[in-house]
């Protein structure tokens, strides 16, 4: 365990952990639903990532993430006038088929019902703060078992706020509905930008849980050099029991 990080957790304990959703908790099985999403409605060919998935632009990833629209045909009518595209009948069909799997091919991480169960069971709060498209949110927060712990309120998405992280506005909406401060959160997610600096910069505490080891530790522990508070860094997410175990009970923590 790194000792920076412990004497983090015993010297504080937050009043919400917040859950990123995609590769934290569970994960849109082997597919990349924006990517493919793209590649139906717009007429260029996308490159295509390691994973054989195409990649989807960044304007129109965000466009995506920040739609309220759950409606397909709507949302395929809106994203091709605004960049342009023309929407045939096989492009809307496609489509259509595209996001009736993304409704079924939600996986949750083994370890993610025992370990909610356990923070939950330790007092702390727990919300979810997520980069999301619309149309997954149902199955995923009212079909799996994160319904018996997250209500609505408790889930904050970047199609309803409209702004996706990193941005400020997606985690001082969350800190709004739980009624606390940036500096009683802590923020757990896979993405070194959206999750870990976005909630840094905010005034969250930060975890992250990088099961592929894609990030190098070094980059996590010189984060510290820009003033910010020590990051745990997981490549297991069970990991993360360890350290809220040290955290002061709530009968004795007097911020
Ligand atoms: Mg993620």
């Amino acid at each position: 365990m790194n000792e920076s990080v412990i004497k983090l957790f015993k010297g504080w304990r937050p009043k919400v952990v917040f859950w990123d959703m995609w590769m934290t908790l569970g994960m849109s099985h082997c597919r990349e639903p924006i990517g493919e999403a793209q590649q139906i409605l717009s007429p260029d060919l996308l490159p295509v990532g390691a994973n054989r998935h195409p990649i989807p632009t960044g304007d129109f990833l965000r466009f995506c993430l920040t739609n309220p629209t759950s409606d397909v045909e709507i949302f395929a009518h809106e994203a091709s006038t605004t960049f342009g595209w023309d929407l045939d009948a096989e492009r809307l069909r496609s489509f259509r088929v595209l996001i009736g799997k993304e409704k079924n091919c939600i996986a949750l991480f083994p370890e993610v019902d025992d370990l909610l169960n356990f923070v939950q069971s330790l007092g702390f709060d727990q919300g979810i703060i997520s980069n999301l498209w619309s149309f997954p949110s149902e199955r995923l927060f009212s079909d799996t078992v994160l319904s018996r712990y997250f209500n609505p309120r408790d889930i904050v998405c970047s199609y309803d706020v409209r702004h996706a992280k990193p941005d400020k506005e997606i985690f001082e909406e969350a800190c709004r509905r739980f009624g606390v401060r940036p500096d009683e959160c802590l923020m757990v997610g896979d993405n070194l930008t959206a999750d870990i600096k976005g909630a840094l910069a905010f005034g969250m505490k930060a975890a992250l849980i990088d099961r592929q080891m894609n990030v190098d530790p070094q980059e996590v522990v010189r984060l510290s050099d820009d003033g910010y508070p020590p990051v745990l860094y997981m490549t297991n997410l069970n990991e993360l029991r360890n350290y809220l175990a040290l955290c002061p009970a709530s009968s004795e923590w007097r911020p």
